[in-house]
C-alpha cells in the first residue's frame, strides 16, 4: 500500500471513531439528563481490547482519557507504546492470580477484583511500582441458582473482599463493578447492584465509583447510578472476534 493510501485509510478510521464517539457521548448526555444527573458525573471508559494502539491514540486525540483492556499482555504492550499519552488504563477482564502483580505495574485501575487471592498480589505489584492502585470489586449479578458464567464474587462475599482491598496498604477501594447477566433485563440487575453499592458505601464511604453499563445497556446503568460506563463496540465497532 502506498503512503497516500495509508493516510487516506487512517483519516477514514479517524472520522469513523469521531462519529461513533459523538453518538455515545450523546447517548450518555441524554441518559444523564433523563436521570437528572450532571453529564460529568459519568466517566466513559472506552474498551479498546482487540483494537490497536493507533485507534487508542486517535481516541485520546478525540478527548478520551480512560481506556479499558481485558488481556494483560495486549494491554501492557499498548500502555507501553502509548506512555506519552495521558491515559488512565483500566483492567476489566478476568484476572489470573499469576498475572495480578504484572497488571498492577501498568494499570491505573483494576475493575475486576473478584477474590481474596488477588489482593496481596495486586498490592505487591502496586508497592513495586511505588504507587497506590485504584480497585473495584467485581460482583456477580447472576441468580445464584442459574448457570451464569459471568465473573464476579457472590454478593455474600462482597463485604469481606471489600474489607481486604481497603486494608491493603497500596490498594484504594474505589467501588464496585458488574456486568449485567445476558438472560435478564439489565434494569433489574442494576437495581440489585445499586442496593449492593449503597450497602458497600455504608461500610466504605469512599467507595463511590459504580462501573456498570456497556454498549447495549449504558442508559439503564446511568439511570441506576453508574459513575463509569465501559463501552467497547459502540465506540470502536465490532471486535474481530466475539469476545
Ligand atoms: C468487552 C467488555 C466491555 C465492553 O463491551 P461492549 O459490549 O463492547 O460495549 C465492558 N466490560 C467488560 C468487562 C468487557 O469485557
Amino acid at each position: 500500500m502506498s503512503a497516500g493510501q495509508d493516510a487516506t485509510r487512517a483519516e477514514a478510521r479517524r472520522e469513523e471513531l469521531a462519529e461513533r464517539l459523538d453518538v455515545v457521548r450523546e447517548r450518555l448526555a441524554a441518559a444523564c439528563a433523563a436521570a437528572g444527573r450532571a453529564v460529568d458525573d459519568v466517566t466513559l471508559v472506552a474498551v479498546t481490547k482487540f483494537f490497536g494502539a493507533a485507534d487508542v491514540r486517535t481516541l485520546a486525540a478525540l478527548g478520551v482519557t480512560e481506556v479499558g483492556e481485558n488481556r494483560h499482555q495486549e494491554a501492557e504492550e499498548k500502555a507501553a507504546e502509548l506512555a506519552e499519552e495521558s491515559l488512565r488504563w483500566h483492567f476489566v477482564g478476568g484476572l489470573q492470580s499469576n498475572k495480578a502483580a504484572a497488571v498492577a505495574r501498568w494499570a491505573d485501575v483494576v475493575e475486576s477484583v473478584d477474590r481474596r487471592k488477588l489482593v496481596a498480589r495486586l498490592d505487591g505489584g502496586a508497592a513495586e511500582r511505588g504507587r497506590d492502585l485504584d480497585c473495584l470489586v467485581q460482583v456477580s449479578l447472576d441468580d445464584p441458582g442459574s448457570s451464569g458464567t459471568r465473573a464476579g464474587c457472590a454478593p455474600s462475599d462482597l463485604p469481606a473482599l471489600a474489607d481486604a482491598v481497603a486494608e491493603a496498604p497500596h490498594l484504594r477501594l474505589r467501588g464496585l463493578m458488574a456486568v449485567a447477566p445476558t438472560d435478564e433485563d439489565p434494569a433489574a440487575a442494576f437495581d440489585r447492584l445499586a442496593e449492593l453499592h449503597a450497602r458497600l458505601r455504608g461500610d466504605h464511604p469512599d467507595a463511590t465509583w459504580l462501573s456498570a453499563g456497556m454498549s447495549n445497556d449504558l442508559e439503564q446503568a446511568v439511570e441506576r447510578g453508574a459513575t463509569h460506563v465501559r463501552v467497547g463496540r459502540a465506540v470502536l465497532g465490532e471486535r474481530p472476534s466475539n469476545q
